[in-house]
């Protein structure tokens, strides 16, 4: 170890410094603009504090649930995403955006895989209904959920609550509880977390609903971006059984090229010199004019033929209607769930208690407590 002069960063925040020097691009946050954690922490050797958070977000309890939460589909074989490959996807996307326009990787990486955090089970049915629980007191959103998890809910320390995240990881996620705040201004490593989420859900939703039979090619056809994909995929040569993964490569490249092109020629084209001055000007990261409209188009077409396909509709019914009946009976019984949201019922009421501690089920213990605690009473 070389010797430093007391008041000099720690050794490994100095490697840090000097390697996101060399790679990100002077419009990329750097760590050592973070303004730190909420109960101080000292730097860690050789790991930056964002690689941190990310470790910190692939151990927590809440991170490994997410494996037993359903994305869109449930109960249909093994084929389809979970919620944790959904967000593995979507982290690998964000990487590619990061490392291609020089951003920091490590922050990408924190907000892609907390993103979906606090997903309560069956997916938007379930944050629904227990939206539909909460209607008199502020209602329950997904994104809010992720930050209660990780700042209140998940036990790592024994000196203060959560994971203590970097404040930087929890702006970014607070920016997805209102995204209808026109003034919003958010780091690029924000904005393409949101971007990656997206076109990942467009492209594997197109997948997993052909392979459920929920819709055909012949449907897909009428889609232009997916038409614009399937012409790429070189889809009618391909081999019936590739058919699928060549759609969803192609829908994914076409998206990710088209986005690199525009935002790397804007910021190489930019003079700025500091994420400061990025979000200053307000800059947004998307897709051309023609995709965006496409874009938008595949996403009508997923709600209504996907999304609101009868078959996903009954399962939808069925799951709200066990969620409402099981948050009822933990309201009236909070003395049955775990000792953490017992005590929590005094702190935030039994309302917002039970739904926290249903919330973070997996779909598979939501149906096992309903079969235990409702359907199973004399
Ligand atoms: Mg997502």
């Amino acid at each position: 170890m070389s010797s430093l002069p007391k008041d000099a960063p720690p050794e490994g925040l100095a490697l840090v410094a000097e390697r996101e020097a060399a790679l990100l691009a002077p419009y990329a946050f750097f760590s050592h603009q973070s303004a730190g954690r909420k109960y101080p922490e000292s730097e860690h050797a050789y790991r930056s504090p964002f690689q941190r958070d990310r470790d910190r977000i692939v151990h927590s309890a809440g991170f490994r649930r997410l494996s037993g939460k359903m994305q869109v589909f449930t109960d249909r074989g093994d084929y389809h995403r979970t919620r944790l490959t959904h967000t593995m996807e979507v982290a690998s996307i964000a990487r590619t955006f990061a490392r291609a326009l020089r951003l920091n990787e490590d922050l990408v990486e924190a907000l892609a895989l907390l993103h979906d955090i606090g997903h309560p089970p069956f997916g938007h049915a379930g944050e629904d209904a227990l939206s539909e629980c909460l209607e008199d007191d502020g209602g329950f959103s997904h994104n809010r959920f992720a930050l209660t998890l990780v700042e209140e809910l998940e036990q790592r320390h024994s000196e203060f609550p959560g994971l203590n995240l970097s404040r930087e990881v929890l702006l970014g996620q607070a920016d997805r509880v209102d995204k209808s705040d026109p003034n919003r201004s958010r780091l690029l490593e924000v904005q393409i977390v949101d971007l990656a989420d997206s076109m990942t859900y467009n492209a594997h939703d197109v997948d997993d609903a052909v392979k459920l039979g929920l819709v055909g090619y012949e449907d897909l056809n009428d889609v232009p971006l997916v038409r614009r994909a399937m012409e790429h995929a070189g889809f009618r040569d391909a081999r019936p059984s590739r058919r699928r993964s060549a759609v969803v490569y192609s829908l994914l490249r076409l998206q990710v090229d088209d986005v690199l092109l525009k935002t790397g020629r804007e910021l190489a084209n930019s003079s700025w010199t500091s994420s400061d001055q990025v979000m200053a000007e307000g800059y947004v990261i998307g897709p051309d004019g023609e995709l965006a409209d496409q874009k938008k188009e595949l996403e009508r077409f997923l709600h209504q033929r996907v999304y609101r396909h009868q078959e996903l509709m009954a399962v939808r019914q069925i799951a709200q209607q066990q969620l409402r009946e099981l948050h009822a009976f933990f309201v009236g019984n909070a003395d049955r769930m775990p000792s953490l949201f017992h005590e929590r019922a005094g702190q935030v009421g039994p309302a917002r208690a039970a739904a926290d501690y249903i919330a973070g089920m997996t779909d598979r213990f939501c149906r096992k407590s309903y079969q235990e605690f409702v359907a199973g009473r004399p």
